[in-house]
C-alpha cells in the first residue's frame, strides 16, 4: 500500500499542475519520433494484464462508464489508497479492473492469454506500453519516461507506419493528461471534504487499517468517482487489496 503522503495536500496539487504543465509542453512531433525510434510491436503475450507486471489497472471515468456496461462485476476500489482518516476510513483516487483470484493474479477479462473484450479495453490498455511520465532514477534526478519494461517485452525496431506513431503519441499525451487532471480533481475534493468534515490523514490509523485488511476484517473506503465520493467495504475478496497490502509489486499502469 501507498506509503504516508507527508506533503500537505495543496502542494501536492500544485506539483501536479506544474506536471501537467510540462506535459502539455512536450511536443507531440518528439513523442512520435520516440515512438518511431523504438519501433515496438506487442506479441501478445497478456503478461502486462497480470499483477506480475502490474499493480493494477485504473480505470478512468470514462472507462469506468464502459465497463460497468459490459460487466458491473468487473471493477473495484483500486487498491493502495491515499490516505485514512482518523476514524479508520481510507480514501483512494478511483477504481482499477478487478483482478481474479489466479496465481498470477490475470485481469477480470483476461481469458487463456488473451484479452476477451479487445476491442473494448480501456483507455491505458490502449496506449501501453507507451507512456509519458516523468520519473526520478536512481541518482535522484527527474527523467521523461516514455516506455514500460522496455526490451523486456514484445518486439522492437519494426517499421511503424508515420500516421501510427502519430496517433499514438496524441493517445498517449491525452491518457496522461486525463490521468493528472483525474489526480488533481481527486485531492482537491479530498482536501474539501476533510475540511468540511474536520478530518486530517492518520498515519497510525492508515498502518493499523492495513493490518485489519491483511486478517481479512472489513473496512471501509470512499473511492473518487465522477466529481464525488462512493463508500465500499473491502472484504477479504478483495484479492488485490490483500496482495498489495502484502507485497511490492512493479509499476501501475
Ligand atoms: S482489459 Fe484486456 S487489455 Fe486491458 S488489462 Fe484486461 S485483459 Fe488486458
Ligand atoms: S504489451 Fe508487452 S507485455 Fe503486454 S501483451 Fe504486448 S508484448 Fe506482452
Amino acid at each position: 500500500m501507498n506509503s504516508s503522503p507527508t506533503v500537505p495536500i495543496p502542494y501536492r496539487i500544485i506539483a501536479l499542475v506544474q506536471e501537467r504543465n510540462r506535459l502539455f509542453a512536450y511536443p507531440l512531433e518528439r513523442l512520435a519520433g520516440e515512438i518511431k525510434a523504438t519501433g515496438f510491436r506487442c506479441s501478445c503475450c497478456g503478461s502486462c494484464c497480470s499483477r506480475a507486471i502490474n499493480r493494477h489497472i485504473f480505470l478512468l471515468n470514462r472507462d469506468v462508464a464502459d465497463v460497468k456496461k459490459i460487466d458491473p462485476a468487473a471493477f473495484e476500489p483500486a487498491p493502495d489508497p491515499e490516505f485514512c482518516d482518523q476514524t479508520g476510513t481510507f480514501y483512494v483516487s478511483g477504481y482499477a479492473l478487478r483482478i481474479k483470484n489466479d496465481k498470477p493474479g490475470s485481469c477480470w477479462f483476461l481469458e487463456n492469454g488473451r484479452c476477451r473484450i479487445y476491442d473494448q479495453r480501456f483507455s491505458v490498455c490502449r496506449i501501453y506500453p507507451h507512456m509519458l511520465r516523468r520519473n526520478s532514477d536512481n541518482s535522484g534526478q527527474v527523467t521523461w519516461r516514455q516506455f514500460a519494461r522496455k526490451n523486456e517485452h514484445g518486439q522492437y525496431h519494426q517499421d511503424l507506419p508515420d500516421d501510427e506513431c502519430l496517433s499514438l503519441a496524441r493517445e498517449s499525451k491525452e491518457y496522461e493528461n486525463a490521468f493528472l487532471t483525474h489526480q488533481i480533481s481527486f485531492l482537491e475534493t479530498i482536501h474539501d471534504y476533510f475540511s468540511t468534515h474536520h478530518l486530517r490523514h492518520d498515519q497510525k490509523m492508515y498502518d493499523y487499517q492495513v493490518q485489519r485488511v491483511l486478517q481479512g476484517r472489513p473496512v471501509k473506503v470512499m473511492v473518487y468517482h465522477a466529481g464525488g465520493l462512493q463508500e465500499h467495504r473491502i472484504t477479504k475478496d478483495a484479492s488485490s487489496w490483500h496482495d498489495s497490502c502484502q507485497s511490492g509489486v512493479p509499476d501501475h499502469r
